[in-house]
């Protein structure tokens, strides 16, 4: 089961949040039918967005990631809650499916070149009635070097975030996981900068090789000292689409089209972007909902 763990180190300057979310990821590539480099730009972003929910106490807490990418990477959207759950999509532009390099040296899985500039938008959502957004210029394209810089840049908070996902030799997800670290203010921002340059050479990326617990993947994000532990959450990919956000997409087509729609065909079926799974809609169901937008108009 994958879970996400918050903890603070022995020293007390620095938060430590680590998540396992091989399973999540597991399951969105299984529904979006991604693989090889493809699922790991998914994943990272995934598990990014699972780590920047948990930025407050708040139990309303949700994270909006929308990244645009210039080359095979369209999209990536992510929407992520405080109470673990997080879907997302990849749009990517035409073309086979990347696969690492089999002769790449031993580092971290690079996929800056299927991203190629762009930028996000991070929307946060922390339960108050404004929203905070960020916009990052997407610079190092391999997806959670540039989320941590909106950390840093756009919250003023030093971070280091690292998410990895890897993969076996047909492109599959065999494990992902991420870590992110934050001091406390009055720390020296330099207190990172081991770990950082730890998880660039891809020292989170040797760690998942080999299957790994929730404990072990917080004990490397602190470089093996010792945290308290503080809360402990389950994850998982979920998407709130059904029925009513089926009716709710057809809807903005008016009433006219609608009742078009219904009489051209017996069921019609909507999409979920998020998740890919269908909703069916009979003609009867399109017939009440005009009657309905009618009867609202009037
Ligand atoms: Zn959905």
């Amino acid at each position: 089961m994958d879970e996400l763990l918050r903890g603070i180190n022995n020293t007390k300057n620095t938060r430590v949040v680590g998540a396992v979310t091989t399973d999540l990821v597991t399951e969105a590539c299984r529904r979006h039918e991604l693989e090889g480099l493809d699922a790991v730009v998914l994943g990272r972003a995934l598990t990014a967005g699972c780590l920047l929910a948990t930025l407050t106490k708040n139990d309303d807490e949700r994270v909006r990631i929308d990244m645009r990418g210039q080359r095979r990477v369209q999209q990536v959207l992510i929407d992520a809650h405080s109470d673990g759950k997080v879907r997302g999509l990849l749009t990517t532009r035409p073309g086979p499916v990347p696969v690492p390099d089999p002769d790449a040296p031993a580092y971290r899985t690079q996929v800056r070149h299927l991203v190629g500039g762009g930028q996000a938008v991070v929307t946060r959502d922390i339960g108050l009635e404004k929203e905070y957004q960020g916009v990052i210029s997407l610079d190092s394209g391999e997806i959670d070097e540039d989320l941590e810089r909106y950390l840093t840049n756009s919250e003023q908070l030093p971070s280091v975030m690292a998410c990895e996902v890897e993969l076996d030799g047909h492109g599959k997800v065999v494990r992902s996981a991420g870590i992110l670290c934050q001091t406390f203010p009055g720390a020296p921002a330099a207190v990172l900068e081991p770990l950082r340059d730890f998880v660039r050479d891809g020292g989170l990326a040797d760690l998942l090789r080999h299957e790994r617990t929730l404990e072990e993947v917080v004990g490397f994000a602190l470089l093996g000292e010792g945290y308290e532990p503080m809360e402990r959450r389950g994850l998982e990919f979920h998407c709130p689409c059904g029925r009513a956000r089926a009716l709710s997409v057809v809807s903005t087509l008016g009433a006219a089209d609608v009742e078009q729609l219904a009489s051209e065909q017996d069921e019609t079926t909507v999409t979920c972007h998020y998740c890919n799974d269908d909703t069916v809609l009979s003609k009867a169901d399109l017939l009440e909902l005009a009657a309905r937008m009618r009867s609202e108009m009037s």
